[in-house]
């Protein structure tokens, strides 16, 4: 008899999928990436008040290959949204993001033609982070509440086209013809 009659129905698949899931999350690497002010308090979590190395994430990517976490840390510019989208498009899958602080999530305050009004309509969004600024405490739990989803996404889920599907929501919420240009 082989071990899988032996185990309860879906063990082995639960415990490599938890397995996978553990790694993933405990792997995760940000990608170097500030936008403005928030980003000062992104940094702080890198210093020993907050220790994001508890995580094993105080190495933040200077190389968009080797990151999996985006941190959209200030208002998006529409000069810097093509940027923003291609170090996202460079990001091997799977990759997550956090839209940190009003202005990255809608634009904040800045109601104007020139910044975008949401950085999902330019990229997807895993964790929307409140705050102006969010304080460093705030993005560890933003980090945390993203590490619970990792973990608990089941294998063969196809983040690219769920990704893909998001987008293109946000692009039917929002018909914005310069954003249409970036996703072709
Ligand atoms: S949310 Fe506040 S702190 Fe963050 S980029 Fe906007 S203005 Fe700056």
């Amino acid at each position: 008899m082989g071990i899988e009659e032996k185990l309860p129905a879906g063990f082995l698949l639960s415990t490599v999928e938890g397995l996978a899931g553990y790694m993933r999350k405990a792997s995760m690497w940000p990608v170097t990436f500030g936008l403005a002010c928030c980003a000062i308090e992104m940094m702080a979590v890198g210093t020993p008040d907050y220790d994001i190395a508890r995580f094993g994430m105080e190495r933040f990517s200077a190389t968009p290959r080797q990151a999996d976490l985006m941190i959209v840390a200030g208002r998006v510019s529409q000069k810097m949204a093509p940027v923003v989208r291609q170090v996202y498009d460079q990001m091997p899958n799977p990759k997550w993001v956090i839209s940190m602080g009003v202005c990255a999530s809608s634009g904040g305050m800045f109601n104007n033609y020139a910044i975008v009004q949401g950085v999902d309509h330019i990229i997807p969004v895993d964790i929307y982070l409140p705050g102006c600024p969010p304080r460093p405490q705030m993005l560890l739990n933003a980090i945390i509440e993203l590490h619970k989803q990792v973990q608990s996404t089941p294998l063969g889920v196809n983040r690219v086209a769920a990704a893909r599907a998001a987008e293109e929501a946000a692009l039917q919420a929002t018909p914005t013809h310069q954003m249409k240009g970036l996703l072709a």
